[in-house]
């Protein structure tokens, strides 16, 4: 048998200190476990109440924890806890997309309700992008939530209101009327009217402007059309009067030919006679000085017959002249008659010009109107897709206007468009183009410019409306503008460029007014 040999004083030493050395991890170990274990009740307490299976399980690590169960013990609770988290998990990401639909759906709902304030529908908008982003917890959706109640609350508000006046169509339907009117006076002022119907025209455009009845829509509607209809006739009666001045002239100045035609074909007839008669008599006289016997009868015979050649001379003589005269005349007629004509299309085409004119003019401000603006904008496209130079396009509205008409009346505000459209044409570039885009709304292009070349002049712009003192009733009323703007690119139609610069001025407008944001 194998003897264990007695062990030496040092190897007793070594064996007593590797003893405590494990005594203490030991209890380093378990000091460590008690706080894990600690840890882990307290973070499963936090948990509880999101799934009772978790629950449950979790209930059971916590009390084998509390009896300090060994960690090989504790393994099949761990596992079974982790199996329910990673249930959970997957029922979160479920939950997330879940969530997420509707919320998407509640946020579409409401966008098809009309008659919704134009502020809520943006706001609703712009929650709607952020819904779309997927968050990676299901309460990260709690201030979307928050907003889309707020929303809901206002939608349904606004509801109310109208409900409350449900008897009142003005109310009812202003939102459509308001927009009626918008394009009302769109339309008015890229129309070309006879100066006649101006004063009718002002008349309309006032009570667009005002709170309008539906019954004072339609009759502005219905006034419109008469004097559209009204002119439409003039210019046909203009066009068809000028048309049977041509024909006239015209028939007449064929006539004049063809009778002179026929003249010069008689005349030709009579004269070829005349030649013939004049070269017989010629021959004849020929003939008569061989026959003559004395010298007396000689003379006598050549007396007779030159005095009858030189009476068909005189013949020839009157008809030629005669017809000279003819065509004199007729010359001088077709000459009178043309200018006539000539006359009446240089009105025609003055006239044409002037309309032409005014329907690319804004009425009031007499700058460039938006079909001006649609005209130019395709022209400065075709431009920029050739030479590939940058072209940017602003958007500039007046802030708060609807105070100014408020307080003051349309006319003050009709007169505040005008010195604003005015001074903005007046701090731009010849080479820039703007025009009133409608309302209080000014649209810009700017060839032949960057995007980084644009702050500058933007800013002296809203500086330059800025600095005009306006007086109305006394008072000085400070006025401002915000504008929003952006560059056409490759990947742009003109639309969208436009619509971006429309959404930089909508932010300028959030961020206060009487700024310039630029969009790239
Ligand atoms: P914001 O700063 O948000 O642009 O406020 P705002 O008041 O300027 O905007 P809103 O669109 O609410 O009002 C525009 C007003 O402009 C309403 C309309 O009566 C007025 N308006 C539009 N065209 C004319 C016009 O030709 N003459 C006058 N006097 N007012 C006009
Ligand atoms: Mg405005
Ligand atoms: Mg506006």
């Amino acid at each position: 048998m194998f003897k264990v040999p007695p062990l030496q004083s040092d190897q007793k030493q070594q064996l007593a200190n590797a003893i405590k050395a494990r005594k203490s991890l030991e209890d380093a170990y378990e000091s460590q476990f008690k706080i894990l274990a600690q840890f882990v009740s307290r973070l499963s307490l936090v948990c509880k109440g999101v799934d009772i299976e978790l629950d449950n399980r979790l209930a059971k690590l916590r009390n084998e924890l509390a009896k300090g169960t060994d960690l090989e013990k504790l393994i099949p609770f761990i596992n079974d806890t982790n199996q329910s988290l990673q249930l959970l998990e997957a029922k979160q990401q479920h939950d997330i997309k879940q969530v997420q639909h509707e919320l998407n759906q509640a946020g579409k709902l409401l966008q098809q309700q009309k008659g919704l304030p134009d502020q809520l529908r943006r706001d609703l908008r712009a929650l709607l992008t952020k819904v779309a982003e997927p968050p990676a917890t299901v309460q990260a959706f709690l201030p979307h939530l928050t907003s889309l109640t707020a929303l809901y609350q206002s939608a349904l508000q606004a509801k109310q209101q109208l409900a409350n006046t449900s008897d009142n169509d003005e109310v009812r339907y202003g939102h459509i009327c308001r927009q009626i009117s918008v394009e009302l006076t769109n339309l008015l002022s890229e129309l070309a009217f006879a100066e006649k119907s101006a004063p009718k025209i002002a008349l309309i455009r006032q009570s667009l402007l005002n709170n309008l009845s539906i019954e004072a829509l339609l009759d502005a509607c219905l006034q419109t059309i008469t004097i559209i209809v009204s002119s439409i006739n003039e210019e046909r009666q203009s066009a068809e009067h000028f048309l049977l001045k041509l024909n006239d002239a015209l028939s007449s100045v064929q006539q004049a030919v063809s009778l002179t035609l026929k003249n010069a074909d008689q005349l030709h007839v009579k004269l070829d006679i005349l030649n013939q008669q004049i070269e017989q008599q010629i021959t004849q006289l020929g003939h008569s000085t061989k026959s003559a016997t004395s010298l007396e009868q000689l003379k006598e015979l050549v007396t007779q017959r030159l005095q009858s050649i030189s009476s068909s001379l005189k013949s020839k003589e009157i008809l030629e002249a005669e017809e000279r005269s003819a065509m004199l005349q007729t010359l001088n007629g077709m000459e009178s008659r043309l200018e006539e004509l000539e006359a009446e299309a240089s009105i025609f085409r003055t006239k044409l010009a002037e309309q032409n004119f005014r329907s690319l003019q804004d009425a009031l401000t007499e700058i460039p109107n938006r079909a001006a603006f649609d005209e130019r904008l395709a022209l400065e496209v075709k431009r920029w897709q050739r030479y590939k130079k940058p072209l940017c396009i602003a958007l500039a509205d007046v802030d708060h206007f609807k105070h100014i008409n408020d307080n003051y009346g349309h006319s003050a505000g009709d007169k505040t468009l005008k010195v604003i459209a005015k001074a903005l044409q007046q701090g731009l570039r010849e080479t820039d183009f703007i025009a009133r885009y409608g309302g209080e709304e000014f649209v810009i292009l700017f060839p032949e410019t960057a995007l980084d070349e644009l702050d500058g002049p933007l800013n002296k712009l809203r500086e330059k409306i800025k600095s005009i003192v306006f007086t109305f009733k006394s008072q000085k009323v400070p006025i401002t503008i915000s504008i929003g703007a952006s560059q056409l690119t490759t990947e742009d139609t003109s639309r969208q460029v436009f619509d971006r610069a429309d959404e930089a001025l909508y932010e300028a407008k959030k961020a206060g007014r009487d700024r310039v944001i630029i969009k790239t």
